[in-house]
Formats: C-alpha cells, sequence, structure tokens
C-alpha cells in the first residue's frame, strides 16, 4: 500500500514528501472513498501522525491538481467546504463523475459534448489550466426523498 501511494506521486512528479504520502494513504483508506480535509486531519491524528490543517489543506490541494484527487462539492457539506474523493486511476485522463452524495454511488460521464462545452466554458472563464477533472454532486434517484415527507 505504502509502496503504491509512493509511486503515484511520483508518476505525477511530485516529491513523496511525508505530508503528501500521509494524506494519499489517508485518501486510499477512506471510507467510502471520500474525505473532507478535517477527516484527513483526524485520520492522521489517530494514526499518530501531527500534521496541521494548514498542511493538509495545501496537500489536498497539490494532489488535486496533480490529478490524484477530486475535489467533490456537496450541498450537505457547510458553506465553503469540499471534500476530496480519489481520482479512479483506471480511467483516462479529463474523467467526469456524477458522485450521490447520499450513498456515494459514482456515475461516470462519458460524454464528449459535455467534457467539450465544459473546457470552452472553463477556458472562457480563465479556469481551463486546472481543469483536470471533476466530481458533481447529484442525487441519485434511489436516494431523491419523496416531496411529501
Ligand atoms: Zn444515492
Amino acid at each position: 500500500m505504502q509502496t503504491r501511494v509512493y509511486e503515484q506521486l511520483r508518476d505525477r512528479r511530485l516529491r513523496p514528501t511525508a505530508a503528501r504520502a500521509a494524506v494519499l494513504q489517508a485518501m486510499h483508506e477512506a471510507d467510502g472513498g471520500y474525505r473532507n480535509a478535517e477527516q484527513v486531519y483526524l485520520a492522521l491524528y489517530d494514526s499518530g501522525m501531527r500534521f496541521s490543517m494548514a498542511s493538509i489543506y495545501r496537500v489536498l490541494q497539490e494532489l488535486s491538481l496533480a490529478g490524484l484527487l477530486l475535489r467533490h462539492w456537496s450541498k450537505t457539506d457547510q458553506a465553503g467546504k469540499s471534500s476530496f474523493v480519489l481520482a479512479p486511476a483506471v480511467l483516462p485522463p479529463d474523467v467526469y463523475l456524477a458522485i450521490c452524495p447520499v450513498c456515494q454511488r459514482q456515475m461516470p460521464i462519458k460524454d464528449s459534448t459535455f467534457a467539450d462545452n465544459l473546457h470552452r466554458v472553463a477556458q472562457g472563464a480563465g479556469f481551463d489550466a486546472g481543469l483536470h477533472g471533476l466530481a458533481l454532486s447529484v442525487t441519485c434517484n434511489d436516494c431523491v426523498t419523496p416531496q411529501s415527507a
């Protein structure tokens, strides 16, 4: 497991620092696939590893930019907070996923028109350079609660 983490960092030309290896490892061990910065911090703390929250945030950002993690926004998260999910290494780059925030089921979006439009919009807004992938928070049909509650 540890070896895979170091290989993944080197493959993405990231120096395998202790913090990067620990955070990536914590993401691999995440129950259900994704965690936010606080959950990564607590998981590492429980393992006896002490990193500041600032370090955790910075490393999550670095791993996202390197394409190892995808950012995931959920409306159930508190404002301004995002979770991270491992980028599925088996899928090609520019992967877009819809993730159900309730059951965490993932649906890959394999639609070239969607990808083209996303890149065009991102380019127009100056967001294309860092665009590696995207995880959309979409409640699946099984988890949509009936209106009459
Ligand atoms: Zn669901």
